[in-house]
């Protein structure tokens, strides 16, 4: 494979450089947060009054985690180190679990997180001869801009189209010649089944890439994309509080998204007992990011569940790679005293072809028991006067989602296009039950 470098002595810098810059930048980065309120009293708690307090990288586990309720608490000023009239932007994350939080920018610091963002995209194969249609959410959300910026600076013809309104997507694909598209997975899912609707033919479009992110998907989801669409898709990965888009992202080896390490500290921790687990177990990610003055953050729990492979990357970047998120420590499910990830749900039911591209999660209370319902879309086809078929298809798939997560759901089938679609992240799971049961 041909393999392209955006900033080749940092991609593949070796491991002990790569520390030292880590090293130097998180003193940099603690001086930016002894200039807020909020860690100029964290830190002093634990005896940490200026950058030379931090004398190695293991300095770092000294500094308490910081998490949502911190950020949110600190609204809307606690947690900014430079005059307001440095501030040249603000973003938000999306509120998928509760009130969002705000992240603040220099100008400087739009620069680097740009720049990370040119890393990870020309890291997959692109060039300035590419169009790339950034079909995801513009505005507060960081997906948007991030992606359009990082594209910009690469050379790509960018087309800020937003999601939504597949039918103006397509004829954007058709008119320009779209060669890479960024969305979610599902709106990808989604464009894919609303292409067979309208009779939007492959052949009409160039599109070769798509990056997808923002929410969890399985492998087989990527697969189930990549073979409709015939495309490659690169897994993106980042959160609001550490810039969004650009903390991780896949090369063109497409085995585990490359973190670059000079730009945040990751640390893998158990929950429960907040120790790091061993190297290449999963975990919750803890990053703290090195590349942001105007608003520091340290030791931020991202509750997203996750580990490293330890074998190095034939890129030969030395980056270390995330496996795909499965999702949060805090979706996790219990029913009936079972613990299900929605992602383990969808694992069984994308990987199985009859299935469509879309699907609901519902949880209800029936009685005094917890009543788990499982809602696909299937094709066209199977909808006949002969029910036998339907039963069979939902008998498998009630007994395979059985075997993979222990509980028993009922199933139900759904024609294509009739399940809710979100236009910024879907919503898999609706969980009905009363709250203060
Ligand atoms: P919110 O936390 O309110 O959803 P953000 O827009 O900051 O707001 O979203 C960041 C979160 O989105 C991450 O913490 C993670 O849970 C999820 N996420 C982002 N990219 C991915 C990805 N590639 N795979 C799985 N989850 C992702
Ligand atoms: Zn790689």
């Amino acid at each position: 494979m041909n393999f392209q470098y955006w900033e080749p002595q940092i991609e593949k810098m070796p491991r002990s450089e790569l520390e030292a810059l880590q090293l130097q930048k998180l003193r940099q980065e603690i001086g930016y947060a002894l200039a807020t309120p909020f860690y100029r009293e964290r830190l002093g708690t634990v005896g940490i009054k200026n950058p030379d307090d931090i004398k190695t990288l293991a300095d770092l586990r000294r500094i308490p985690f910081t998490t949502k309720n911190d950020l949110r608490d600190g609204f809307p000023y606690g947690f900014l180190s430079i005059p307001k009239e440095e501030v040249v932007r603000l973003h938000a994350s999306s509120g998928t679990t509760g009130t969002p939080t705000t992240i603040y920018f220099s100008s400087d610091d739009l620069k680097r997180w740009t720049n990370n963002m040119a890393r990870c995209i020309f890291g997959t194969g692109c060039t300035k001869h590419d169009v790339f249609q950034n079909m995801i959410s513009y505005g507060l959300f960081t997906g948007g801009l991030g992606l359009h910026q990082g594209g910009e600076a690469v050379g790509m013809l960018v087309i800020p189209s937003g999601s939504g309104n597949t039918a103006r997507q397509f004829k954007l694909m058709q008119d320009f010649g779209t060669t890479v598209v960024h969305a979610t997975p599902s709106f990808l899912l989604h464009v894919e089944a609303k292409m067979r609707e309208v009779g939007v033919k492959r052949e009409s479009l160039v599109i070769k890439r798509a990056f997808a992110g923002a929410e969890p998907y399985s492998e087989d989801t990527r697969r189930r994309i990549e073979s409709l669409l015939n495309i490659d898709v690169y897994n993106s990965y980042g959160l609001s509080e550490m810039n969004g888009p650009s903390v991780a992202f896949e090369c063109q080896c497409k085995n585990g998204m490359h973190i670059w390490e000079d730009a945040y500290i990751a640390e893998i921790i158990d929950p429960e007992t907040l120790e790091p687990v061993k190297e290449g177990e999963i975990g919750e990610l803890v990053l703290t990011i090195l590349c942001r003055e105007a608003t520091p953050v340290l030791r931020y729990r991202s509750r997203d569940l996750t580990g490293f492979y330890t074998e190095p990357c034939p890129c030969g970047r030395t980056h270390r790679r995330l496996r795909r998120i499965t999702g949060r420590s805090d979706d996790m499910l219990i029913i009936n005293g079972v613990n299900v990830f929605p992602s383990q749900i969808e694992e069984v039911i994308m990987g199985m072809k009859e299935v469509g591209n879309n699907y609901l999660i519902v949880v209800e209370k029936e009685g005094a028991l917890d009543r788990l319902t499982v809602k696909t879309e299937v094709g066209p086809d199977i909808f006949t006067d002969d029910s036998r078929p339907l039963n069979a298809l939902k008998e498998r798939i009630r007994e395979t989602l059985q075997v993979s997560i222990s509980i028993s759901p009922r199933v139900e089938l759904h024609e294509s296009g009739s399940l809710p679609v979100s236009e910024g992240k879907a919503v898999r799971v609706q969980d009905k039950r009363p709250k203060d049961v």
